[in-house]
């Protein structure tokens, strides 16, 4: 779990929840990779929120290895520019499980909005700052599929 994310009550569900799928597992298509807007570099032009099949995966930002990463897991990924979208858009995709990729603040309000929804939660680096041109360490992201994700021949899901 992050540093950073406070609210005791809410992550300490969460992770009993997220203890109980590591055994489970869970089929690709009850995921999401759910990450803000800010991973996209803030040059590009390409519009990722109206869809993400705009990016031109020219590997300027990390947009481009986790839309690969959706689609080695056969996982759908979505992408928000804030709270009120990225609920939206979980709400929409009936996923059970959310992989989020946002900062500490966003996270927190994120797994109480999407509750009893258990989320990964993956915090973003920010090295000019918030909301631009931030990173992600996208081996974190393949380690959560990897530890969650149902693979064909290998375990019970949900
Ligand atoms: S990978 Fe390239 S095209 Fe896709 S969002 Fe990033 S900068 Fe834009």
């Amino acid at each position: 779990m992050p540093l950073g994310i406070t609210d005791p009550l809410f992550i300490g569900l969460n992770k009993l929840r997220l203890g109980k799928l590591k055994k489970k597992k869970v089929a690709p298509e009850k995921l999401l990779i759910l990450f803000s807007h800010c991973l996209q570099n803030s040059e590009c032009p390409q519009k990722i929120v109206v869809s993400l099949s705009n990016c031109k995966r020219c590997g300027k930002c990390t947009v481009k290895n986790i839309l690969e990463l959706g689609e080695k897991y056969k996982v759908s990924c979505v992408v928000a520019s804030g709270g009120g979208m990225a609920l939206e858009k979980v709400k929409a995709s009936g996923a059970r499980v959310i992989i989020a990729v946002a900062c500490e603040k966003e996270l927190t309000l994120g797994i109480k909005g999407v509750f009893p929804r258990p989320v990964v939660p993956i915090t973003n680096k920010r090295p000019k700052g918030p909301c631009k041109d931030c990173e992600v360490d996208t081996e974190k992201i393949e380690q959560a599929l990897k530890s969650i994700c149902l693979m064909p021949g290998i375990s019970k899901g949900e």
